[in-house]
């Protein structure tokens, strides 16, 4: 396998939103619904049910050990539980659960700092942290990196947690350190964040505000002086990411005994303007829409993240998922239209992408499904999934997509000669 190394980088043009809007918190939702992961190992049918009382802050689960959950955000009834398929065929049970009056706050949230509290109340915070690697053998984290700079362009959800959550995000670093043991935690900002980042007892590191130098293998290369290898993760190579808002909702909980349920998110509507709102996990899309006044029209298009990454989403009665930093709208005539028009060998995205891949080449493999070849010989696995190509190409050729749908028929094929050796 070819493992291009990232010397030579391009110098990419697009700047990161760096002024966080100031976040207007939404009242309790109706409703909420919540996507819980179907189990690994089966079990599914024993999770929640019609008209099961749940209080906010609950752990929802297939299992009471199971590794897969949710955590209600509200206090109400289950009205309804039904199979979802996510993207890539994610297989999830839909559970959602009508308010109820006031906030009843679930007990069994235990203070203890330790990896096994982490494991069963965390992994579905704001901001998605996973603590997942801190558990495997295989796995020796050496450093964690809290990503105060945003990922995607417009978004400015964990700048504004950075800015207006710092003595959180202390309480967070004190908590990892005893969690998982893992002494070297860095925090990453952009240059006018330094100061709010100095209060969080974590390592400051200022990132450049050019796309992408957010993303994790950048801030490896850039901030760690470390290059990941193509068949490896971050987490293979001893570094672990979590947003600010994931470290923040972690300390405000050691701090309260309540685990956070609301989620900050970006919202950019059809005429660019930004606001930040605070809401209830599970909130349904258009709720936050309606509270942004941000219509949405047919064909308009609803992208969940942000404008370089993001995924688009099909119904507004979609909701706000742990991980969901940003929600944009745009109207038919600004959504990036792709085509079947051939590749014209223009050199563009090879000249952007920050890894120098040959881009064009690698599309041409992509879109005759050779995705092995694709890998073995242009260089599929060290792509960062910027975005740049598509942004650039010219004959519009959706060549971000192409590259997520070949690393996930990949990722099947290896899961299938996994299950038959
Ligand atoms: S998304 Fe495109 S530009 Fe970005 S790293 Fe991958 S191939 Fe390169
Ligand atoms: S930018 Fe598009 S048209 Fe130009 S070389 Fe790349 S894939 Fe081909």
């Amino acid at each position: 396998m070819i493992k291009r190394s990232f010397l030579g980088l391009a110098k990419p043009r697009l700047q990161y939103n760096l002024v966080p809007d100031s976040v207007q918190e939404l009242p309790v939702p109706e409703k909420v619904v919540l996507m819980l992961e179907e189990p690994q190992n089966g079990g599914s049918g024993n999770g929640p049910k019609v008209g099961d009382s749940v209080k906010t802050g609950q752990r929802l689960s297939a299992s009471p050990d199971g590794g897969e959950y949710v955590i209600s955000s509200i206090t109400g009834t289950v009205s309804d539980v039904a199979p979802y398929m996510g993207t890539f065929g994610k297989k999830c049970t839909a559970i959602t659960i009508d308010a109820g009056g006031q906030d009843d706050w679930d007990d069994t949230f235990s203070k203890e700092p330790t990896l096994d509290t982490a494991l069963k109340f965390f992994e579905y915070a704001p901001g998605n942290p996973s603590f997942k690697a801190f558990a495997d053998p295989e796995k020796s984290i050496r450093t964690i990196v809290i990503s105060g700079m945003d990922q995607d362009l417009l978004v400015t959800t964990n700048q504004s947690v950075v800015q207006n959550e710092a003595a959180d995000i202390k309480n967070g670093v004190d908590a990892l350190k005893k969690m998982t043991g893992v002494d070297r935690i860095v925090i990453t900002v952009p240059e006018n964040l330094v100061q709010q980042a100095n209060a969080t007892g974590a390592d400051v590191k200022a990132v450049s505000a050019t796309y992408p130098s957010g993303l994790p293998h950048m801030i490896m290369k850039d901030v760690l002086g470390e290059v990941v290898s193509a068949e490896d993760s971050v987490e293979d190579a001893g570094t672990v990411f979590m947003s600010a808002e994931a470290v923040a909702s972690l300390g405000a909980a050691f701090e309260t005994g309540q685990l956070r349920v609301t989620k900050i998110v970006t919202v950019v509507g059809k005429d660019g303007k930004t606001t930040n709102v605070k809401t209830r996990i599970g909130t349904p899309l258009k709720d936050v829409l309606q509270a942004c006044n941000a219509s949405l029209n047919d064909r308009d298009r609803l992208i969940l993240g942000g404008p370089m990454t993001g995924v688009a989403a099909y119904s507004e009665e979609l909701a706000v998922e742990p991980g969901t930093d940003g929600i944009v709208v745009q109207s038919e005539s600004d959504s990036a239209q792709v085509t079947d028009y051939p590749c014209i060998n223009c050199g563009e995205c090879v000249r952007i992408c920050p890894v120098k891949i040959p881009v064009n080449m690698l599309v041409r493999f992509l879109e005759g499904r050779f995705y092995e070849d694709a890998r073995a010989m242009y260089d599929l696995d060290c792509c960062i999934e910027c975005g740049l190509c598509s942004y650039v190409c010219v004959s519009r050729i959706p060549i971000f997509q192409y590259i997520k749908v070949g690393k996930y028929e990949l990722g099947l094929i290896e899961t299938a000669e996994a299950e038959n050796e």
